[in-house]
């Protein structure tokens, strides 16, 4: 953990940092439910996760598959727990910052933490949740030598800009959703498409391959079975790629752009470089209040280790409950945190939204009053 020299621009870091009580890395289930247990306590929060949807391994691993052990729902697939825990969230207004990486946690002299993300959004936060599970989910890489070299230019791993691609020869890697759609999005731009998978079948909606087969019956896109194994620059500018077809034959094909949806694979990421005490790659918490090795710094869910761990869902509805109660705290020193029942609190129900105004007195009671 680096602490913010004073040379940084004070006055730009006000103006433009989004100041929040909690900023919470990681909108799985786990971050989501946080959001809830913060929200109880008066407490405000700003999500974000590197995915495009919320719901962390459920959504983007298991959307469909049914879930057995959440309490009290028998079952229920990936993307409607995460449809619930939206819902169940909903009240408590967070901010949802989703494509974009926590990339940068700096200590502040006033001890609060600057938070930057790879879209360079800031936030000035009282305290920080990771609930980063398996790490941010990172694109698989093509591995042919000298691919890297062309990253950005030539070869991209997501689009920013279909227009980019606009009158180019576009060759897209890749069998799942994200592959057929770019297909299908760039054929109307794009000067030529060749889609290249390594198996005849796809993995992506059969709606999309069978409007796939159709540009191809119109010689409006092409289809290759194979796989690169080069990749040939001139002058640093991409110029073909050798794809090995079935029966040992190479082709040559010619093109501008190279796009590789390979799918997607957790890493740990920039949190690895955040000074937290690791243990095989999970972060090191206490079970009283999932604090991490630096105070203010908490992770709940599957990022984090302690003896007995289980990565679970369950599991980490719970350590929320604990860290938040423990972050009112650590924000509201020598305040006392009472625990209140969502049945029979008025507090609880104003700050659900379920009641009218609970009299700002009674507020100040019920909340052990400063
Ligand atoms: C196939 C499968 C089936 C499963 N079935 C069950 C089951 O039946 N019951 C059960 O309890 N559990 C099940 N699990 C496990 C369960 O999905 C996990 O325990 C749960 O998803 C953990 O939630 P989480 O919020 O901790 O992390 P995750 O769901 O992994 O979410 C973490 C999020 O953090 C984001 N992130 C990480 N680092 C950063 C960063 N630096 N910046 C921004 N974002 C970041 C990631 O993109 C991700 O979206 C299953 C898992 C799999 C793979």
């Amino acid at each position: 953990m680096s602490t913010a020299s004073h040379s940084d621009s004070a006055l730009r870091f006000e103006r433009s940092a989004i100041h929040t009580d909690v900023v919470i890395v990681g909108a799985g289930p786990c971050g989501l439910f946080q959001v809830f247990e913060l929200g109880l306590l008066g407490l405000k929060a700003q999500l974000v996760d590197s995915l495009k949807a919320p719901g962390g391994q459920c959504v983007e691993l298991y959307p469909d598959k049914p879930i057995y052990d959440i309490p009290a729902i028998p079952v229920c697939s990936g993307q409607e727990l995460t449809d619930r825990l939206l819902q169940q969230i909903k009240p408590f207004d967070a901010g949802l910052h989703l494509g974009q990486e926590v990339s940068v946690v700096e200590r502040q002299v006033n001890g609060r933490f600057r938070v930057v993300t790879s879209a360079a959004t800031v936030f000035d936060a009282g305290a920080i949740v990771i609930a980063g599970g398996v790490g941010s989910f990172q694109p698989r890489r093509l591995e042919v030598p000298g691919v890297d070299a062309l990253e950005g230019s030539y070869v991209h791993y997501r689009v920013k800009d279909p227009r980019a691609f606009a009158d180019q020869e576009v060759v897209i890697l890749g069998g799942g959703d994200s592959a057929l759609d770019w297909a299908l999005a760039l054929v109307e731009h794009a000067s030529s498409v060749v889609l290249v998978h390594r198996r005849p079948e796809f993995r992506g909606a059969p709606a999309s391959v069978a409007k796939l087969q159709a540009l191809r019956d119109e010689h409006r896109a092409d289809v290759l079975i194979g796989q690169v194994k080069e990749v040939t620059p001139q002058d640093g500018v991409l110029k073909s790629i050798s794809v090995l077809c079935g029966y040992g034959v190479v082709r040559r094909v010619e093109l501008n752009q190279l796009l590789v949806f390979f799918g997607l694979r957790p890493s740990l990421g920039p949190i690895a470089n955040w000074g937290l005490e690791i243990n095989k790659k999970q972060l090191s918490v206490d079970t009283e209040k999932f604090q991490t090795s630096v105070p203010g710094i908490y992770a709940v869910g599957d990022i984090n280790s302690y003896p007995g761990k289980k990565k679970l869902i369950l599991s980490g509805f719970h350590e929320a409950a604990l860290a938040a109660f423990s972050i009112k705290e650590y924000l509201e020193p020598g305040k006392k945190v009472h625990l209140q029942y969502t049945t029979t609190s008025p507090l609880m129900h104003k700050r659900l939204g379920v009641t009218e105004q609970v009299a700002e007195g009674e507020e100040r009671k019920i909340a052990g009053g400063r």
